[in-house]
């Protein structure tokens, strides 16, 4: 709360106004942009975005761990700093993400894993055994924000999604001032450009439901954010965080792997809140089972519910990932499936924990 004060004091509210920041309208859109009405939601979900609002409107679901480290980024901010970041938003919390999308291989200096680089890929490694998918294919890598010292790369990215329908369209010229602009400004902010909050996410991506044929050729991808490594270190889960987070994405590729990621309920909403709790219960059977991590739930479920909170209370927004109390249940169901394993070191094919979790569902939607 003090923290969107300072905010205001340091921007002035007729500008967040201007901005469309202190609208409710605007705090409820992590729904299909205006450019692309056929989008059901974006390529890639960017909580950061949220929870930048978050600080700035605070509502009554506020209050998650992400929501209190983006307050402190925010408040490390210099005055020009924040004013650009409300300026250029989402050239700022897009480009890395969509970076790593349309260019990041994993043989790619540019992507290569440095935060936690061992333990992602030991998990990693692991998870490929753990499932029986064919996982062969993801290439898994970094996003970092030094991108954004860089007007071509910036430029690259911001046109190939315009030409995705990811963001309104952009005229070259308009494209290449937004580009110079941002890499001019980062290169004169010192380690501005490392802010957690440019590659505060992870994520997994497969193009094969796609239908626009750039999307459709990108290989399977496992995408880590020097951010969310440094915002798990910075709230003390550094050693348990970013391998559940690497599980629940994993988890998104064994959905995708199995067809099962598009079955589920035809409304965007219902069918995120499936594929992410459907994400949870897996990342929570991998954490506790012995062939896993054998962690205690509890430590799991903390990992789990700390950040992918967003959207909480944004029931209709096709980002929706269901409550932190549906969220803690799909993750108790999982971990109890793997807690009552015979033998121990039996793991679940993957099909068959899906229709156990099927099965379940209504359950961890319903707390009955
Ligand atoms: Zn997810």
């Amino acid at each position: 709360m003090t923290r969107s004060i300072r905010l205001l004091v340091a921007l002035g509210a007729a500008m967040l106004l201007a901005l469309g920041l202190l609208s409710p309208v605007a705090t409820a859109t992590a729904a299909p942009k205006a450019s692309a009405p056929t989008a059901q939601r974006d390529l890639v979900e960017i909580p950061a975005k949220a929870a930048v609002r978050q600080a700035v409107a605070p509502s009554e679901c506020a209050g998650t761990l992400l929501d209190g480290y983006v307050d402190g980024l925010l408040s490390d901010m210099t005055t020009e700093q924040l004013t650009f970041l409300f300026a250029h938003l989402d050239t700022l919390l897009d480009v890395p993400t969509y970076d790593a999308l349309f260019f990041g291989t994993t043989g790619d200096p540019d992507y290569a894993l440095e935060s936690h680089a061992h333990q992602l890929q030991n998990t990693f490694r692991d998870l490929r055994r753990f499932w029986d998918i064919e996982s062969a294919d993801i290439q898994l890598m970094a996003m970092h924000g030094d991108v954004l010292l860089d007007a071509d790369r910036i430029a690259a990215t911001l046109t190939a999604m315009v030409e995705a329908g990811e963001i309104a369209p952009m005229t070259p010229a308009q494209i290449e001032l937004e580009a110079q602009t941002v890499a001019d400004f980062m290169q004169t902010q010192g380690d501005f450009y490392d802010n957690p909050l440019w590659t505060l996410n992870a994520y997994a991506f497969s193009g094969e439901d796609e239908t626009d044929p750039v999307l459709a050729a990108l290989p399977d991808k496992l995408v880590f954010g020097d951010g969310i490594l440094a915002a798990y270190d910075a709230i003390g889960l550094g050693d348990v965080g970013p391998r559940v987070i690497m599980a629940h994405e994993f988890a998104h590729h064994v959905q995708f792997e199995l067809g099962v990621f598009d079955t589920g309920p035809t409304d965007p909403a219902e069918a995120t809140r499936r594929t992410e709790l459907m994400a949870d219960a897996m990342a929570a059977y991998y954490g506790v089972h012995k062939k896993g991590l054998a962690l205690n739930q509890k430590r799991v479920t903390d990992a789990l519910l700390s950040f992918y909170t967003v959207g909480d209370c944004q029931f209709a927004s096709p980002g929706h990932h269901g409550t932190p109390l549906q969220r803690e249940r799909a993750a108790a169901w999982g971990a109890e499936l793997a807690a009552a394993a015979k033998p121990r070191s039996y793991v679940l094919p993957a099909a068959t924990f899906i229709e156990l979790f099927e099965d379940a569902l209504p359950g961890i939607i319903s707390g009955s």
